[in-house]
């Protein structure tokens, strides 16, 4: 699933968007409910990413609000085994963006009004600082792991990075919320950021060749993969003590961890 490097590394390559005029709208897709003529005609203002979301704002506080979930892609160029899985083309007056959707759980939804979702922090919003976090993390009696991936309270994170984040602050995934030190909770943040940032510099984590797996805007394969510390390496040596990485289930996902550095 695409999270905010990914996210964030697709709306970077869709730049050529800004500015640009809506000159048609193929839907090819019954489920997207958009009201077409009301669309064609408007300029994209600018493209933006709000957590996992992406949204390309029209005029007058309008907007196309698109999120990808599990295999959804924005792309300006599709592959012939794209083709069948493209569910909406935006002829811009500079080029196409298609919407591919293989398993049909992203969404593009039209707003009238602003941004109606409810959303936690974005961890490159300057107000995430290490106290937010511990405002976040302190009261909490979740787990850390899938309270990190909680999207009203920290927007952007998934499996991915809350699994590596964690490794990288030293922390168990299975730690209760309000058991964290101050000082874990300020190694946690810098985790956090850090990691997104890297991956990001490497467009994002790619796992195999599938039309689901995660592509940037131009195609492209994101190479982060290859760094990661302890995500899809059960079995293997922790990459700092050499421990073998252990996997559990938390909330129907699975976590990656070192017993060592992480007990
Ligand atoms: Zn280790």
């Amino acid at each position: 699933m695409p999270e905010l490097p990914e996210v964030e590394t697709i709306v970077r390559g869709l730049s050529i968007v800004n500015g640009a005029r809506i000159d048609k709208l193929e839907v090819l897709d019954p489920r997207l409910d958009l009201p077409v003529q009301e669309i064609v005609g408007k300029r994209i203002e600018r493209i933006e990413r709000r957590g996992k979301y992406i949204l390309l704002h029209l005029p007058k506080d309008k907007s196309l609000i698109v999120h990808l979930r599990m295999s959804g892609r924005l792309t300006l160029a599709r592959s012939p085994a794209e083709e069948k899985h493209t569910r909406l083309i935006v002829h811009l007056d500079r080029g196409k963006v298609y919407f591919i959707n293989p398993r049909r759980l992203g969404t593009v939804e039209y707003s009238q009004n602003g941004f109606p979702h409810e959303i936690g922090i974005d961890p490159f919003d300057l107000e995430f600082t290490p106290q937010r976090l511990q405002e976040i993390v302190m009261p909490s009696r979740a787990p850390i792991k899938p309270l990190l991936m909680n999207q009203r309270r920290i927007a952007g994170l998934g499996n991915i990075y809350a699994t590596e984040a964690l490794w990288r602050g030293r922390i168990d995934p299975r730690r209760v919320g309000n058991t964290l030190t101050a000082k874990e909770v300020r190694l946690l943040h810098r985790a956090i950021v850090t990691v997104l940032q890297e991956a990001i510099d490497h467009m994002g984590t790619t796992f195999g060749e599938a039309v689901s797996d995660y592509r940037n805007a131009s195609g492209n394969r994101g190479i982060f993969r290859n760094l990661l510390a302890v995500y899809g390496r059960e079995g293997e040596p922790c990459r700092r003590c050499e421990k073998t990485i252990e996997r559990i289930v938390q909330t129907g996902r699975s976590t990656y961890y070192c017993p060592k550095c992480q007990g």
